[in-house]
């Protein structure tokens, strides 16, 4: 795994322009973390728990870039969406029918003594 992302993902977070620093010496609040936290980490996090904290934030998955493997496709990329496996909306899509039709045929089994009106 390749990291490309900046060291200090908070420094994009801030508000443009606004450098802000904070006082020293302050450790990440996660318990069973020791972490020191840099002065231009506004949060009260480290870097990794900080990322966990701001789970579903969109923001906070915009720092780090990942290699991925396509799930459908095997054809690798970059994102830097920390969710994301597909290469894109075709393998998506592709993925999600096969997943569905599967999903279908399942059922169908359950419903096929039944007629099944939509
Ligand atoms: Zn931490
Ligand atoms: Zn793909």
């Amino acid at each position: 795994m390749r990291l490309t992302g900046t060291l200090h993902p908070w420094a994009t977070v801030g508000k443009a322009g606004r450098v802000r620093s904070h006082e020293g010496g302050r450790v990440c609040v996660q318990s069973d973390c020791a972490t020191i936290l840099s002065i231009y980490n506004p949060t009260k996090f480290c870097a990794v728990h900080a990322q966990s904290a701001a789970c579903g934030r969109h923001r906070a998955q915009e720092h780090a870039v990942r290699e991925v493997t396509c799930a459908h496709c095997g054809a690798e990329f970059e994102t830097r969406n920390q969710t994301r496996r597909f290469c894109g909306d075709r393998c998506r899509m592709a993925a999600f029918a096969r997943r569905k039709r599967a999903a279908v045929r399942a059922s169908m089994i359950l419903l096929s003594e039944q007629e099944a009106t939509p």
